[in-house]
């Protein structure tokens, strides 16, 4: 099948010929015909499958016809969950755009309100928003919705479970009743379908393929770590391969992004950290790095999870496990972009056997457990049906030292070499975060634009030490009190109330 027989416009046509894609995607090739047709439709299709473009050229092709009503508000409005997904809508219409006439905007959270007021007073055809900051617009009567015409969810079980739901119906009740919607998530079933189920009409269904059974071109690896120490020198050696081209390592925090980044910087990797914490700009400007291979190593939360497109990503690396089995399925789809190969590996220790048996149940296959010479790990998985919390006495993670000092040791802290000036207000030299610090905090919830996804409760507590700063080992394992972050990096902007939190 080619795109010539989808309907579309020629200039659009001519853009993705520009692009070098050769036939449309199953993705593509079911919703847009669909699209055009005028129907609603509801997709499962995960992100690399296409998807932006499936929902994206039927819209600016709606936009090659003038707009019968007056006014001059959005006549598309694209929801995604995060600010990197929205990125990636707009440079999508920008690129199968460019032979047309019209205006995109975004309107985000953590960008300054003065200037969206002033994009939200002009002329727009395409708006992409996250749902929170859009509300906030919304309520103080900036937004006319009165030319809209399609209405886009993007990842919509996402959107759900970072708690927009209420926000989501509230801007779908604001649209003209006669609006196109399209809604697409990695499932279609539970909360999901009944948010459709309120919001589409009689809606045509694509179900191209379940999260599990992508991701065939990339090979998946497991490496048991004993402990965070043998984690670090386990990335350490990883990173020296020189088949490695471009490497997105995971970790569970932002803190942990930020310490990590900087030991492997003072290991003399060309390194940038990514994380909600971060001004859009920031995370822009370290998109951008990464994309025109100025850096090597993004170390990242799952932030980067989903929608980061960065062709060059030979390696992911999951430092950290994530606490959803989903999320390790959107991590991996990091790299393998665009059809070539890739590899992702994940350290686990004794505490994430529970979880490497949900992954693996998730994903409907084993993974493979590889060691690297010289870094075998000292003691093995346990899988039998312990619960994630160690029992009394047994070795937990973050006891660094018995496998003699950690890869950091006497590294010092604050030489990021990516050029970035001051990022990272904790990890500057002189700052207190004490030797291999120990962290009892759950794992911190990325928030976005004030709202809150939600975190986990009943979760062990997370141990951590990153090398030290002056040759010692990880604080005791008793010390979990003084890990010394700074009030706002303790307190979340999500709440801990344990809506997502055992069930993964
Ligand atoms: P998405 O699923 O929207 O995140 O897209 C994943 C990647 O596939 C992006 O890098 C797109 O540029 C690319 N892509 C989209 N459509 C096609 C196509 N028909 N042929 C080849 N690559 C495509």
């Amino acid at each position: 099948m080619s795109f010539a027989t989808l309907n579309l416009n020629p200039s659009i046509l001519k853009a993705i010929a520009d692009t070098g894609y050769t036939e449309p995607t199953p993705i593509q090739a079911q919703a847009i015909p669909e699209i055009i047709d005028g129907h609603d439709l509801m997709a499962s299709a995960q992100t690399g499958s296409g998807k932006t473009a499936a929902f994206i050229l039927p819209a600016l092709n709606r936009l090659a016809t003038p707009s019968a009503m007056p006014g001059k508000g959005p006549r598309v409005l694209v929801l995604t969950p995060t600010r990197e997904l929205a990125q990636q809508v707009c440079d999508a219409a920008t690129k199968y755009g460019k032979n047309m006439r019209f205006k995109i905007i975004s309107i985000l959270g953590g960008m300054p309100y003065p200037v969206q007021n002033r994009l939200l007073s002009s002329h727009v055809d395409i708006l992409v928003a996250t749902p929170g900051r859009l509300i906030d617009h919304l309520e103080r009567g900036r937004i006319d919705f009165s030319r809209l015409e399609m209405l886009i969810l993007d990842e919509a079980d996402r959107m759900l479970d970072m708690g927009f739901v209420d926000d989501v119906e509230r801007i779908a009740a604001a649209t003209p009743n006669t609006r196109q919607t399209l809604l697409f998530s990695a499932t279609l079933e539970g909360v999901v379908g009944n948010l459709a189920s309120r919001l589409l009409k009689t809606p045509k269904r694509i179900n191209v393929s379940a999260a599990k059974d992508k991701h065939e071109n990339i090979e998946q690896r497991m490496m048991f770590a004993d402990d965070v120490a043998h984690k670090n020198k386990m990335l350490s050696h990883l990173l020296t391969d020189t088949e490695v081209n471009q490497a997105l390592v995971f970790t569970a925090t932002k803190r942990d992004a930020d310490g990590l980044a900087d030991q492997l910087s003072a290991q003399g990797h060309s390194v940038a950290a990514l994380h909600g914490d971060m001004s859009q700009r920031e995370r822009n400007r370290t998109l951008l790095n990464m994309r025109n291979g100025n850096v090597r190593i993004l170390v990242a939360t799952d932030v980067a999870a989903r929608g980061l497109d960065v062709r060059g990503i030979s390696h992911v690396i999951n430092f950290d496990l994530p606490k959803f089995a989903e999320d390790y399925v959107h991590r991996i789809g990091r790299t393998g972009r665009g059809g070539s190969s890739g590899i992702a590996i994940s350290f686990a220790s004794n505490r994430d056997a529970q979880l490497l048996k949900r992954i693996e149940r998730y994903i409907e296959q084993s993974i493979k457990m590889h060691t690297i010479e010289g870094l075998e790990p000292k003691y093995k998985l346990r899988t039998g049906p312990s619960s994630d919390r160690p029992r009394s006495g047994a070795p937990r993670g973050g006891y660094a030292g018995n496998r003699g000092p950690s890869t950091g040791s006497g590294q010092a802290y604050g030489k990021r070499q990516d050029n970035f000036g001051n990022r990272s207000p904790s990890t500057g030299p002189g700052q207190a975060r004490g030797a291999g610090y120990t962290d009892s905090r759950p794992a911190r919830s990325e928030g976005f634009g004030g709202q809150a996804r939600t975190g986990f409760a009943g979760q062990p507590p997370r141990d951590r030490s990153f090398g030290s700063r002056n040759g010692n080992t990880a604080a005791p394992r008793g010390d979990r009190q003084g890990f010394g972050a700074p009030r706002s990096e303790r307190t979340d902007r999500g709440n801990f109330n344990g809506n997502r939190g055992n069930k993964a």
